[in-house]
């Protein structure tokens, strides 16, 4: 059976490589009827804590990625953090020691650093050159009563090389000899990542590790942790990095890298999950839009891709534009009244009535949006009375001879006329042009001014039964003068 894992460190805040791949492996899990697992790599005791943790899962379930087994919803392997699990990666590095496959070493800092510095020097691979590899018993004595506290070292095999058939990257092949005995458990009894991920993934039933590329220099270290277990090796898929649109690794530099700074500009879910599937992976063709049904549905490992995904925050905002106008209004609405009440628009609660009017606001110039956190630029022109006019062109415009008598007229029939709709305005602007002979934009330009102060946006009509007999005719007035 199919059975996957996320495993992320909550050292920090959930990164976009990190979602994609959770998404990856949840989309993988789904698509084959698999589970997916979802466990805490919290070894790393100083950077570890709870609340990244907390912020991680949130964002999972945001992003609407659920896991079947692990934190939170627990499962026959419990616990899933790794911090828990501490007398399990014990017992496993005693029987390595004890078939001698792990040894204890006794190594000082001050020691590997100056052999780190022979080898820099006659130009070697650094790594560990076996000095406690076969201690007597009674050498291992001194060190202990010398007060030493040991590290445990996975003992690599001579001569051996490793071949893994990435499932992205194809074959793959490592040469042991460079690898040097490494560390599996540290003096503090911690197990170092590389030894935990391997029991955890055994112990697990993972049957395929799907992650980010930069594990795969990992990956010889684990298989040989495996093999010296007797435990069978799981599929490996390493997806590739996420660089920026200057093709170097995506970081902070390039804009937000962390899921909760999209949640928080007004990105709405299905719209990064769509984009975080095609960072690396596209099911061939034109289409870009897919809803999660549809990324379970056509997703398999063979269509990710081996060359580096580019981040593309324009496609993003296509994508996230796009989701906004077509969901639904109510849950839009529900979405951007937050922003609105950040910017000073509106408090909450809202009447029947008012919230009835926002919507409006909103189906109004939702299409403009990239993003939520926008409808404060778009949606300002209907909370305040207040119209600043800063473009030359519409300056230009209300200069025009005719423009005092086109507002004048359209004030009085919009004061006098019943509340205003969208047809309703339409008459009046065609009413106002046939008694004074002028036409279309010598009509529209100076009200979409008068009323917006730009030349450009949203349906005049539209704007008009907004805003309602006294905006209109208030900001009408305001341009006259
Ligand atoms: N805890 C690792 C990380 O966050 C996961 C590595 C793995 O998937 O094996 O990078």
């Amino acid at each position: 059976p199919v059975r996957v894992r996320f495993a992320p460190s909550p050292t920090g805040p959930f990164h976009i490589g990190g979602a994609r791949s959770a998404l990856f492996n949840w989309l993988f899990a789904r698509h084959y009827g698999g589970a997916l697992i979802v466990r805490i790599e919290d070894t790393d005791l100083e950077r570890s804590t709870r609340e990244s943790e907390e912020n991680i899962l949130n964002a999972l379930r945001w992003l609407g990625l659920d896991w079947d087994e692990g934190i939170q919803v627990g499962g026959p392997n419990e616990p899933y953090r790794q911090t828990e699990r501490l007398d399990l990666y014990r017992r496993y590095a005693d029987t390595l020691l004890e078939s001698g496959q792990a040894y204890r070493c006794y190594c000082t800092e001050e020691e590997l650093a100056a052999e780190r510095e022979e080898l820099l020097e006659k130009g070697e691979m650094v790594r560990y050159m076996g000095r406690c590899r076969n201690l007597t018993p009674q050498a291992r004595a001194a060190l202990e009563a010398a007060g030493r506290k040991p590290v445990i070292r996975f003992r690599v095999p001579e001569n051996h090389v490793i071949q893994v058939n990435d499932l992205v990257r194809g074959e793959v092949s490592f040469d042991c000899s460079g690898i040097g005995d490494f560390i599996i458990v540290k003096s503090d009894g911690i197990p170092t990542y590389n030894f935990a991920v391997v029991i955890d993934d055994h112990t697990m039933g993972i049957s395929h590790v799907i992650r980010a590329e930069e594990h795969l220099s990992n990956t010889p270290r684990q298989i040989l942790i495996f093999e010296a277990l007797g435990w069978q090796i799981p599929e490996f898929a390493h997806v590739s990095l996420i660089l920026g649109q200057d093709r170097s690794k995506m970081s902070k530099r390039h804009g937000a890298t962390a899921i909760e700074q999209y949640q928080a500009k007004g990105y709405l879910p299905e719209a990064l999950v769509n984009f975080l599937a095609l960072l690396g992976w596209s099911p061939g063709g034109e289409e870009e839009v897919f809803s999660l049904e549809q990324l379970v549905e056509h997703f398999s490992l063979e269509r990710v891709s081996k060359s580096p995904a580019v981040f593309d925050l324009d496609k993003l905002n296509w994508l996230n534009g796009h989701y906004i106008r077509t969901a639904s209004l109510e849950r839009i609405t529900e979405l951007a009244i937050p922003y609105l009440e950040e910017g000073g628009y509106i408090s909450q609660p809202l009447t029947a009535k008012k919230y009835e009017w926002v919507k409006m606001v909103v189906a109004l110039v939702r299409d403009y949006l990239n993003c939520l956190e926008e409808i404060t630029d778009h949606a300002a022109i209907f909370f305040s009375d207040k119209v600043d006019i800063e473009e030359d062109e519409a300056r230009e415009i209300m200069a025009g001879n005719q423009v005092p008598a086109v507002l004048e007229a359209l004030k009085a029939k919009v004061t006098t006329g019943p509340a205003l709709t969208e047809a309703g305005a339409r008459l009046l602007l065609k009413e106002v042009g046939k008694e004074l002979g002028v036409k279309g934009k010598e009509i529209f330009m100076p009200v979409r001014v008068a009323l917006t102060g730009k030349t450009h946006g949203p349906d005049l009509n539209r704007i008009m039964a907004i805003l309602g007999q006294t905006g209109v005719a208030t900001r009408l007035e305001q341009a006259r003068s």
